[in-house]
């Protein structure tokens, strides 16, 4: 139990959303922090041999891959530096059928739904269907009390913060505002809003009462 009252009413939002996303089907576990949430996806990641990365924040601020390397984990990362075009797709396909997919949700709100929105679709498609297991982190900046709210949260700081991270030629990676554009390397293209958990997955979200990525 939190003593600081902040840390207190983030707890309570995080329990809700936890509880809320039971209802909906998913596992979903609270953490008091990362270390928790580090914790849990080493234990998972025993029983996996292929491990996919969908180009999360909060996945990269977990830092788990010098210790899933030391377990012999094949890890797939499209976003690994060097890699071509070709080479990118390739493991984002791989990705899709992985052991064990490790990504965050753009939101999530106190109902127990995940929203998304993705410009390539691999990250949303994954969450979906494919992986034998896929883990959700989301830290407690990324609760939002409804839909509505979850993609404006999405439009006024994930998207343009991604965009900015990932250099995409973008009006919001310049600007810090979404002005709705069709840009090429617009990063909004899909929008996924998991309500339950889809029929076939095996989806467990961790939600940490930190702030987490973006
Ligand atoms: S400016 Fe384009 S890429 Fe950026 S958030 Fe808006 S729609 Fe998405």
């Amino acid at each position: 139990m939190a003593h600081d009252p902040v840390q207190w009413v983030y707890e309570q939002k995080c329990r809700k959303a936890v509880e809320s996303l039971r209802k909906n089907g998913f596992e979903a576990v609270y953490c008091e922090n990362r270390q928790e949430a580090y914790d849990y996806v080493i234990r998972a990641a025993n029983d996996a041999n292929t491990i996919g990365f969908g180009g999360s924040a909060t996945i990269d601020t977990l830092q788990l891959r010098p210790e899933l390397r030391e377990m012999d984990k094949v890890l797939l990362q499209h976003n690994a530096p060097g890699l071509s075009a070709d080479e990118k797709l390739i493991i984002r396909r791989r990705e899709l059928t992985c052991d064990l997919f490790l990504t965050s949700s753009n939101a999530v709100t106190v109902g127990g739904q995940l929203v998304n929105i993705d410009g390539t679709g691999n990250r949303v498609g994954a969450m979906s269907f494919g992986p034998q297991k896929v883990i959700v982190v989301a830290g407690r900046n990324k609760i939002t009390d409804n839909i509505e709210a979850a993609l404006q949260r999405i439009k006024e700081y994930a998207a343009p913060a991604n965009a900015r991270r990932l250099n995409k030629k973008t009006p919001c990676a310049v600007t810090g505002f979404c002005s709705d554009c069709d840009s090429p390397e617009s990063i909004c293209r899909i929008k996924v809003i998991l309500e339950r958990k889809p029929s076939l997955s095996d989806i467990t979200v961790l939600i940490v009462n930190e702030d987490m990525g973006y």
